[in-house]
């Protein structure tokens, strides 16, 4: 189906698409298998996509990024899709929020995690505070010098590993319920320790963590942005975070989709391919409409992103919301069109269905994009369309 891509676009979508098949493919059933990837292939890895111009491709232009416009950042990201999140995630896509670092921070943070010398998480959750993330408990209390962060978070993407970790956390003040500021902890620091590693149902070699701050001493040097500019550097990244989720989402159902074409034509039973039985066609055929459905508001909601034009909120949360909710029916259905071998370890099928359940919940629950939805339709009123 043709989606307006550019010339320029398809080259970044073959580029993208040559580096998973030959560099992170190849890895992804040992990383599956062991839960585990281990830091030197991941350091060559990121080494690796550096040198294919692709690592950072979400940074602006005057901190060395390439400054893409969102439709090539979703093009990527969808390709990204086709490969295991441990393994994708070698493409490394700094967290925005870093773009807040001030004169040195930039030299001693952000410029080491451009050159992937550094790694980084981002710690918002708690355990009381997920969706309804400004209900956060964690402190950070004014000492001198800086400040003793206490309190603990959980669900961190790479948490246990993590170089630098932007940690959201309230300042007390009087007559507030205090200012959530963003702080860079860095690993090692004292008071700051990683509690459990989440057991989890799917991305595999991709670890959760719980986040320990029992008086941790953060230097005023490591505040990154304003008091009270917490949220809103957490927040200004979401529509970013959700649209690539969506686009990621729409590869890997895209792989999904293709591996259960193959089967279907290969399958033998009843002395035919499985792929002459209409109920099998029509699965594929519903496949194939739901994520040309959600790759057109992937798309969409990026260049909505681009031109500013419009309720970008809303059409991001569309884009996230039906990429994600689709990525789980389309693995479902490709896991039935592979029988019993799509239940077994043997195909990416199962790790796909595994892998695709966690989309739906983070970055914002279903739920969440709902409301943001629904939000926008009441402001606007009627006939909006
Ligand atoms: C794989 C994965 C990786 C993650 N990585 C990170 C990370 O790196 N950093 C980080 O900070 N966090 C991370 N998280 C946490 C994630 O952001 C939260 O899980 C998510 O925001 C939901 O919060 P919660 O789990 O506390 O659920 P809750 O907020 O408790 O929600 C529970 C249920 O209530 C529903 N609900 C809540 N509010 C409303 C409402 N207003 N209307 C309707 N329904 C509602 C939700 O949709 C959900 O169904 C990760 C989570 C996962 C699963």
């Amino acid at each position: 189906m043709d989606h307006g891509l550019t010339d320029e676009l398809r080259e970044f979508q073959d580029l993208t698409r040559r580096f998973v098949q030959k560099e992170l493919i190849p890895h992804e059933r040992a990383v599956d298998a062991a839960d585990h990837i281990d830091p030197a292939l991941r350091r060559d890895l990121c080494k690796r996509a550096i040198e294919a111009g692709l690592f950072g491709f979400n940074m602006p232009a005057d901190v060395g990024g390439p400054g893409l416009p969102y439709i090539a950042q979703v093009v990527i990201r969808e390709q990204l899709g086709q490969v295991s999140m441990p393994l994708q995630e070698t493409v490394g896509r700094p967290p925005r929020a870093l773009l807040a670092c001030k004169g040195e921070q930039r030299d001693r943070i952000l410029y080491p995690v451009l050159r992937a010398e550094k790694t980084t998480a981002f710690a918002l959750t708690e355990p009381q505070a997920g969706s309804d993330a400004g209900q956060l408990k964690t402190a950070a209390i004014p000492t001198e010098g800086g400040f003793l962060l206490r309190g603990t978070k959980h669900f961190i993407s790479h948490g246990d590993s993590a170089d630098v970790l932007v940690v959201i956390a309230r300042v007390p003040q009087e007559g507030t319920d205090g200012a959530l500021t963003a702080f860079l902890v860095e690993k090692g620091m004292k008071g700051f320790s990683v509690g459990r590693i989440h057991p989890k149902m799917g991305w595999r070699g991709y670890q959760l963590a719980e986040l320990v701050f029992d008086d941790c001493f953060v230097p005023a040097a490591n505040q990154l942005g304003g008091l009270g500019e917490g949220l809103r550097l957490a927040m200004g990244n979401i529509n970013e975070s959700r649209v690539g989720v969506a686009a990621h989402c729409v590869g890997m159902a895209q792989r999904a989709l293709d591996l259960a074409v193959g089967q279907a034509k290969q399958r033998m039973a009843f002395n035919r391919a499985i792929a002459d039985f209409q109920g099998i066609q029509w699965m594929l055929a519903d496949m194939a409409v739901a994520i040309e459905q959600s790759r057109a508001l992937v798309y969409a909601a990026a260049r909505t992103m681009d031109s500013k034009a419009g309720n970008v909120r809303s059409v991001v949360s569309m884009a996230k919301l039906s990429a994600t909710e689709m990525v789980g029916s389309v693995a479902d259905k490709a896991l039935q069109i592979f029988g019993g071998s799509g239940y077994m370890a043997e195909t990416p099928i199962e790790m796909i269905y595994r892998d695709a359940r966690a989309f739906r919940i983070g970055e914002g629950t279903s739920e969440i994009q709902r409301n943001q939805i629904a939000r926008a339709l009441l402001e606007a009123g009627p006939a909006s369309a």
